[in-house]
Order: structure tokens, then sequence, then C-alpha cells
């Protein structure tokens, strides 16, 4: 009788499900646009929005309806983005709670707590956001310390659980935000720099990647300091590059020709935009304990730079291509492609008989097809055949969400080129 009474009591809690809704603040989607949602993807566009009720506030969580009233799952509520929902859960029964983050937080670390990648280095991504069903939060940690970047209004309203959740389960120093993104102002958010808790972290923190040593600039170097999706290539142009001149171009603190020098490449040029970078990538060089004779630092833009060494008939035994995003947006693909053919076919024509091209492009709107179609088409204007050796992504610490293809930004290439 009185586990009778206890049912009876437990089934007139109010839930999401019946009248709850009525004050929740909660999205209705338009009829027959839930089919991206049902595939499980995180995002949902302006476009597919019929109704928003019960006004909520930025970073909120809301109720996903579709056009019949059915919860379809919960989100976070951005109304100034393209992008004005970001969905934390596709579970009706779901509470978004800070339960709900450490649990998330939890799978998120347990992704990565045996991967292989991983036994060789103090830095790794932990968080990877929308790939791990935290939409707009990235944690990266670096030796003692984290780095946050928080890209949404979702996580912003919730900064200070997440970092709590943090300190509770992952032993830190400190930690960093670097919230400086220029996405931030479309979600209606001001950068954010500066400590969140514990020590402020020095102004180079020291990192390794096997053997390789780097200095990271946390609080104003690139990204979180370090472009940490590029470990695995690192390790797969090195193992290429014995006794060859490397010339690597868009180099940053020098990751890839550092990384080469350590597997007996002869020599090394970097090349970078950012005097700062190169500045790092000098120290970085110091650090690993190789003579200055075997790297040279050029400044300036890489197209000038490639066409220069081109008519001084310079010539390499591998070229390493990691430009920067040159498609922001699906629009600027037209002028994007041409900037990676044009340096690509530059990276050709500077290439010896028989060298390596290893070329990136982190830019999401680039297929992997238009990719490699780009450099078949940059190895036919410089009169040269070109074969694919390896076929390369980032690192298994950026896991993607197969549900959430945008994941997939970084698509590499490892080709040899007579
Ligand atoms: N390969 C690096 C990451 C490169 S990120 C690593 O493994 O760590 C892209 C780099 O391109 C940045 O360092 C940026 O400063 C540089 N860059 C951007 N535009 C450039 C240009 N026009 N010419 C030369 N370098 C450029």
């Amino acid at each position: 009788m009185r586990a009778h009474c206890r049912r009876m009591v437990l089934l007139h809690q109010p839930t999401p499900f019946d009248f709850g809704l009525s004050i929740m603040p909660s999205v209705v989607l338009k009829a027959g646009r839930d089919k991206a949602l049902l595939r499980r993807h995180p995002w949902i566009f302006s476009g597919a929005i019929a109704e928003v009720r019960n006004d909520p506030k930025p970073g909120d969580t809301v109720a996903l309806l579709s056009s019949r009233g059915e919860t379809l799952g919960w989100g976070a509520y951005s109304p100034t983005s393209g992008i004005p929902v970001r969905i934390w859960s596709f579970n009706p029964g779901e509470h978004i709670d800070p339960a709900f983050f450490h649990q998330r937080l939890a799978a998120a670390l347990g992704r990565r707590h045996d991967l292989p990648a991983l036994r060789q280095t103090n830095a790794m991504r932990l968080v990877n956001a929308e790939s791990d069903g935290l939409p707009g939060l990235i944690v990266d940690r670096y030796g003692d310390f984290l780095v946050v970047q928080i890209s949404a209004a979702g996580p912003e309203l919730w900064r200070a659980t997440l970092v709590d959740l943090l300190n509770d389960n992952v032993l830190n120093a400190g930690i960093w935000e670097r919230s400086d993104l220029e996405v931030r102002r479309k979600e209606g958010l001001q950068p954010r720099t500066g400590l969140l808790s514990g020590r402020e972290p020095p102004p180079l923190v020291e990192i390794h990647e096997g053997a390789v040593r780097f200095l990271v600039d946390l609080t104003q170097g690139q990204k979180t300091g370090f472009y940490l999706d590029q470990r695995h290539n690192r390790a797969r142009v090195g193992a290429h590059a014995a006794e060859g001149d490397l010339l690597n171009v868009f180099a940053y603190s020098g990751g890839f020709g550092l990384a080469s020098l350590a597997q007996g490449a002869a020599r090394v040029t970097q090349v970078d935009a950012s005097e700062p970078a190169l500045a790092l990538a000098r120290q970085n060089l110091a650090l690993n304990g190789h003579e200055a004779t075997r790297a040279e630092h050029v400044t300036g833009n890489a197209f000038d730079i490639l066409r220069r060494l081109r008519d001084q008939a310079a010539r390499y035994d591998m070229v390493v291509l990691d430009p920067p995003k040159f498609a922001e947006t699906a629009a600027h693909l037209p002028k994007a492609s041409r900037a990676y053919k044009d340096v690509n076919l530059l990276g050709c024509q500077l290439l010896r008989p028989g060298g390596l091209l290893c070329t990136f492009s982190c830019s999401g709107h680039l297929t992997t097809d238009l990719f490699r179609k780009i450099v078949a088409d940059a190895a036919l204007d410089a009169g040269r055949q070109a074969v694919v050796l390896e076929r390369l992504g980032a690192d298994a610490d950026h896991p993607v969400n197969l549900a959430f293809p945008e994941g997939e930004y970084l698509k590499g290439l490892i080709c040899r080129v007579d």
C-alpha cells in the first residue's frame, strides 16, 4: 500500500512532458524541419524555427518541440546567432544541470583515457565541442595548465559550473580562458580572456610530443596556444624526413620543422607571416638542442616568399604547406580554392624530382575530394606527376562525431612528386 502511494506521488510530479512545458522556454520547429535533428545533428538553423516561446535569454536551456508538440531534446538558445539552438541532448527526459555536464565531461575524458596518440605527450584536447556533445566548448591541456575556449552562448552561461567540474575531475595548476574568437560576436558575446582558477600560467609553458619539445604561449599564442590537431601529422612528416632539406610553410612555432629535424632532416626553412610565431620557432630550435645553422626563419607572406624561392631556383626534398583556413564560409570557397591551388602549385615547383609534398587544408567547407582535385590540378600545372602516399586528418584527441560532419575540417596528403 505504501509503495503504491509513493508511486502515485511520483506520477504527479510535474515533468517537462506535461504542464511544465507551458512555462518552459521552448523552440518549436517548422513542420518537416526536424530531419537533421532526428539524425542527431546538433545545430538548429534559424530557417527551421517556427516559434520561440516563453522568452528565453541567451544561453538558456530550451525544449525543442516538433510541429506536433513532441519534445525532441534540449538545447542552448542564442538569439543573435545563425544557429539559434545548439543541442545539448536528444533525450527528452534529460535535465540540463551540473550532473549532465559532469557526465558529458567524464565521457570526453573517458574517450581519451587510453588513446595511444596521447601516451607520448602532455598536451592534448580534452573536450572537442560538438563532437564531445558539448557544443561551443573546447578544453585543451598543456602540461599542468588547462585552456578553456567558449564560442557559444550555452557554455558561456555554464562557465562557473564547467570550471568547477574541470577542477573536480582534471588535475591542474590553473585554468586560463582564451575566448577571444571572432565567432563570439555572432553570438552577441564579447572576447574574454583571463584566469578562471588556480595559478596564472607562466609566459611560456613547455610541452612535448614524443622527444620533441615546444614552448607554448597560452595567453597570446594562436588558437589556444598550439595546433594540437596536427600532432600525428607532425610525426608522419618527421618519419619521412631523414637527411633531407625541408621547406615548412605556414610554420607557426616550427612544429613540422622540429619534428623533421628530430628525425634526421638536414635543414629546415621555416616560413610564417607572424614574427612572434617565428621567434618562438627559434626558441624551440634551441630548446631541442639543434645548431642554429640547421634552420632558417623567413618572415613574410608565404605566396611572395615561395615565388621568390622558385625564381631563385631553390629546391627541397620536402615541402610542408599548412595554411590558415582560407575558406571561412562556403561563399569564400572559389577564392579559397584558387589560393590552395596557387600555394600547392608553388609547392610542387619547389620540389626536387621524387620529393614529398605534405599539404593540408583546415577549411571545413573544402571537401576532401575537392582538396584532392586542387592538389591534382596543381601538380598537373607544374608538369609533375604526383602519387598519394598518405591521407591524413586530425589526431584522435579531436574525435569527429559522425552525426556532425562539420567536425571533420582538417585534411592532408603526403604526395610523392616525380
Ligand atoms: N603548421 C603549424 C600551424 C600553422 S597555422 C603547426 O604545426 O603548428 C597557420 C600559420 O599560417 C599561422 O602561423 C599564421 O601565422 C600563418 N600565416 C597566415 N597567413 C599567412 C601568409 N599569408 N603567409 C605566411 N604565413 C601565414
